[in-house]
């Protein structure tokens, strides 16, 4: 455990030697498939390692599911701040969406099949591009 907290530590110690601004955010869900596996893979570092740029990562069950059929009224506003913080504390002037197949905070609608799915997932995706 100690070990732990030291390397916490370490991180929280080098994050202020770093500039304080990025380029972009990313929005996506919080699913484990996608984050930190115990494979080692990271899909969504590795994503965000192809850009090439630093990046905010806000992570919502869904994606972006609170902008587009929020199942709270608080979930939107709390996606909203995230957002906003990003903006104007980091600077953020891009913002990633990205979602996924299989993905548990779409399971109220019931896909026939796979194209149907991914059908679902580029309307909500194209929904939220012109939200903002
Ligand atoms: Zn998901």
């Amino acid at each position: 455990m100690k070990r732990f907290v030291d390397l916490w530590v370490n991180k929280i110690v080098n994050s202020y030697n770093m500039k304080h601004t990025c380029q972009a955010a990313l929005i996506t869900c919080e699913d484990f498939r996608l984050h930190q596996r115990k494979d080692g893979r990271n899909y969504v570092a590795e994503f965000i390692n192809k850009l090439g740029i630093d990046c905010d990562l806000i992570t919502r069950a869904g994606g972006v599911q609170d902008i587009v059929r929020p199942k709270n009224t608080g979930f939107l506003g709390s996606l909203l701040r995230d957002i906003e913080v990003s903006v104007k504390l980091h600077k953020v002037n891009t913002i990633f969406l990205l979602n996924h197949e299989d993905c548990g905070a779409y399971q109220d609608i019931n896909f026939n099949s796979r194209q149907e799915e991914l059908k679902q997932h580029k309307k909500d995706l194209r929904y939220t591009k012109k939200f903002y």
